[in-house]
C-alpha cells in the first residue's frame, strides 16, 4: 500500500489489511483534485473474511455477552474518541468529500459522536416485557441482537450516515460490517480504529472499502449476514431489497432519495426566515442532502417578493475553498456528480424553466469540483428537475393557488422523505402536515433535527427509520419465552 498521509486499508477482525488480491483505488480530493491516498479495493474474498470475523465475534459472545451497562461504557468511550480526534476527522471529511470544514467539525463530527453516545446511554434503559396472556404461566418478550449486520452508506455525510446505523446496531450487541462509499471512505476507517481503541472487541466492527458492485453486493447477498441496513439512492435501494430477499431473506432497511417540498403560504409568519430557510437548506452541504427542500412551492401572491429576497441571499453561498473556515459552500463530491448536476441544469433550461441564478461550474482554476448556487423559477411539477433528485445546489421554484392545489402537487412524487409548511394558520398547518405523504413534516422551520426523532421516508424514500429508540427495532429480534408455572400455592 502506498505511503500516504491516510491509511486506506480495510479493517477486518481488528487489523488494518490490504485487499486479498492487493487491489486499490485512488482517493481523490474534490477540493483541488489531489490524490489523498490509495484505498483497499475489497471484493468477495474480503467481504467473506469480514463477515466470518463478525460471525465469530457474535457466536463467542465477546460483545453481545457483555451486560448492557458495560457496552454502554464502551460506546461512550467510542463517542469520546471521536471528539478527541475531532479536528483530524473534520479535516479528513472535508478533504475526502468537499464539505466546508466549519460544518464538518461542528455538524458531522459532533452529530456522529452524539449519536454513538445516545445509543450507548440508551441501551441499559430498555426493559423487556411480560405479556398479559390468558395463561397462568409467564410469556417473556425479549429483544435479542439480530446477528451480523451489514451496513452500506453513501458519501454525503459519511460519518453521520454510518453512525445512525452502527450505533444502534452495536449498542444492541450485534456485529457489524460497514461498507462506506468509494467516494468518501476515509472517516469510516478511522471510526473503526477509534472503536477498537475504545474497547469494542476485534471482529465486532469491521470496515470493507470498495465499489458497490464488488464490495456492496457481496455483503447484501451474503447468506451469513442477518440484516442489511442501506442508505443511498432509490435505484440501488431497490436492488438491496432484491438481493436481501433472494439470498437468505435477511432483513433489509433502506433510507433512500428525496425531492422534498417546501410550501410557503402567503400568511407565513416571517417571510425573511422562510426565505433564509429555503435558500440555506438547499445550499447546505452543496445540496447533497437527501432531505434538501429541492421543490419550493410559493403561493402565487408572494412569489415575486419571495424570489427578490432569495436572490439577494445567493451571493452569500458562492462556493469557496472548503478548508477556509469562512466558506459556507464547498466542493461537489467528485467530477461524476458535478457533471450530473450540470446536466440537470441544462435539462432544466431545455424544458423551459427560467434560470434566475447560477447555472455553471465555478472555481475551475482550483482543479476541484464546484457548482454555483442555482435557482430556477417557472418550474412545473412534471419537469425533470422537479421529479428527479439532483443532489446538488439547485432549487426549483414552483407556485400554487391554494392548500388543495399544493398538497396535490407536493404529493405528486415517487419520494416522501421530508416536507415543510409555512403558515400562521394552525388549522392550515395541521391539515396540510397531515395530508403530506412524508416521513417528517416541518412547520415554520426546516432545520430542526435531533437524535431523539425518527428519520426516514414514505414511498420510494425507503423502508424503516433511523435515529430515535425506533432504530433498535431494526437491529433486534423479538423473542417470546413461555414459562410454565405449576404454583404450589
Ligand atoms: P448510491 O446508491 O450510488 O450508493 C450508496 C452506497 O451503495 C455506496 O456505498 C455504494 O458503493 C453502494 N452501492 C452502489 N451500488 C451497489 C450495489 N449494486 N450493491 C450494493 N451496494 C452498492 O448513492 P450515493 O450516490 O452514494 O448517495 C446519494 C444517495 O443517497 C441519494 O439518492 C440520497 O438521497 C441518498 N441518501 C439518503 C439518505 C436518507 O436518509 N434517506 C441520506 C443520505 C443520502
Amino acid at each position: 500500500m502506498a505511503n500516504h498521509q491516510f491509511d486506506g486499508r480495510a479493517l477486518i477482525n481488528g487489523q488494518r489489511v490490504d485487499a486479498r488480491d492487493g487491489a486499490t483505488f485512488d482517493c481523490i480530493s474534490p477540493v483541488d483534485g489531489r490524490l489523498l491516498t490509495v484505498v483497499a479495493c475489497c471484493g468477495q474474498a474480503d467481504v467473506d473474511a469480514a463477515v466470518a470475523a463478525a460471525r465469530a465475534a457474535f457466536e463467542d459472545r465477546r460483545w453481545r455477552g457483555m451486560a448492557p451497562a458495560a457496552r454502554k461504557r464502551v460506546m461512550i468511550k467510542f463517542a469520546d474518541q471521536l471528539l478527541a480526534h475531532a479536528d483530524e476527522l473534520a479535516l479528513m471529511e472535508t478533504l475526502d468529500m468537499g464539505k466546508p470544514i466549519q460544518y464538518a467539525r461542528a455538524v458531522d463530527v459532533n452529530s456522529a459522536a452524539n449519536c454513538i453516545r445516545w445509543y450507548g446511554e440508551a441501551v441499559d434503559k430498555i426493559y423487556d416485557e411480560i405479556a398479559p396472556t390468558a395463561s397462568t404461566g409467564l410469556a417473556l418478550i425479549q429483544r435479542e441482537p439480530v446477528g451480523v449486520v451489514g451496513v452500506i452508506v453513501p458519501w454525503n455525510y459519511p460519518m453521520i450516515m454510518a453512525a445512525w446505523k452502527i450505533a444502534p446496531a452495536l449498542a444492541a450487541g450485534n456485529s457489524v460490517v460497514l461498507k462506506p462509499s468509494e467516494k468518501s471512505p476515509l472517516t469510516a476507517l478511522r471510526l473503526g480504529d477509534l472503536a477498537l481503541q475504545a474497547g469494542i472487541p476485534p471482529g465486532v466492527f469491521n470496515v470493507v472499502t470498495g465499489y458497490g458492485a464488488q464490495a456492496g453486493s457481496p455483503l447484501a447477498l451474503h447468506t451469513d449476514v442477518d440484516c442489511i441496513a442501506f442508505t443511498g439512492s432509490t435505484r440501488v435501494g431497490k436492488q438491496i431489497h432484491i438481493m436481501a430477499a433472494q439470498s437468505n431473506l435477511k432483513r433489509a432497511w433502506t433510507e433512500l432519495g428525496g425531492k422534498s417540498p417546501n410550501i410557503v403560504f402567503a400568511d407565513c409568519p416571517n417571510l425573511d426566515k422562510a426565505v433564509e430557510a429555503a435558500v440555506g437548506s438547499i445550499f447546505f452541504n452543496q445540496g447533497e442532502s437527501c432531505n434538501a427542500p429541492s421543490r419550493l412551492f410559493v403561493e402565487a401572491g408572494i412569489k415575486e417578493q419571495f424570489l427578490e429576497k432569495a436572490l439577494a441571499l445567493v451571493p452569500g453561498f458562492a462556493p469557496g475553498n472548503p478548508l477556509d473556515p469562512a466558506t459556507v459552500m464547498g466542493a461537489i463530491v467528485d467530477k461524476t456528480q458535478m457533471d450530473s448536476v450540470l446536466r440537470y441544469i441544462e435539462v432544466g433550461q431545455r424544458e423551459g424553466a427560467k434560470l434566475l441564478a447560477g447555472g455553471a461550474q465555478a472555481l475551475q482554476e482550483t482543479g476541484g469540483c464546484y457548482v454555483q448556487p442555482t435557482i430556477f423559477d417557472g418550474v412545473k411539477n412534471d419537469m425533470t428537475i422537479a421529479r428527479e433528485e439532483i443532489f446538488g445546489p439547485v432549487l426549483s421554484v414552483l407556485s400554487f393557488t391554494d392548500a388543495a392545489d399544493v398538497v396535490r402537487q407536493a404529493n405528486q412524487s415517487v419520494y416522501g422523505l421530508q416536507a415543510a409548511v409555512w403558515t400562521r394558520d394552525i388549522n392550515k398547518a395541521h391539515g396540510v402536515a397531515r395530508a403530506l405523504r412524508a416521513g417528517t413534516v416541518h412547520v415554520n422551520q426546516y432545520d430542526e433535527d435531533d437524535i431523539t426523532v425518527p428519520f426516514g421516508g414514505f414511498k420510494q424514500s425507503g423502508v424503516g427509520r433511523d435515529k430515535s429508540l425506533h432504530a433498535f427495532d431494526k437491529y433486534t429480534e423479538t423473542k417470546t419465552t413461555w414459562i410454565r408455572i405449576d404454583s404450589p400455592v
